[in-house]
């Protein structure tokens, strides 16, 4: 068995992180580092799936519950419109390998992608 990965000892309750919404299979916290005024995440309760293509193949339903649940929170925390971006692999900047969806919102209009 590899470490549990940092999502689930938030999960755990081993690691300090508010738990700002939950789902019968996902939960949502703010990142520790926000990229926008609204940065939040999404993560599966399990980390079976180590990114979103093996998300998608797997479980679509558990991928539709995280896009619901994004919308939800960026309706709660921002004016409900929001970036979904999951980061797929070392090379394009993904680092804990426990499939999560990165909510970004508020003001950003002038933003560039990336
Ligand atoms: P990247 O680190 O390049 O954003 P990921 O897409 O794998 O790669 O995202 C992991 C995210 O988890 C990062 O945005 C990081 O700031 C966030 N993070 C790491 N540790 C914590 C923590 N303890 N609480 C909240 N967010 C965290």
């Amino acid at each position: 068995m590899s470490e549990p990965s940092i999502f689930t000892r938030i999960l755990d309750g081993e690691i300090p992180s508010e738990i700002i919404a939950e789902t019968e299979n996902a939960f949502a916290i703010r990142d520790i580092a926000p990229k926008a005024p609204v940065h939040l995440l999404v993560i599966p309760k399990s980390e079976q799936y180590r990114n979103v293509v093996e998300l998608a193949a797997g479980d679509p339903d558990l991928l539709a519950e995280l896009v619901g649940l994004a919308n939800s929170l960026a309706a709660e925390h921002a004016d409900g419109d929001f970036r979904l971006i999951f980061n797929t692999g070392p090379n394009a900047g993904q680092t804990v390998f426990h499939v999560h969806a990165h909510v970004l919102a508020g003001g950003l209009q002038e933003a560039s992608l990336g």
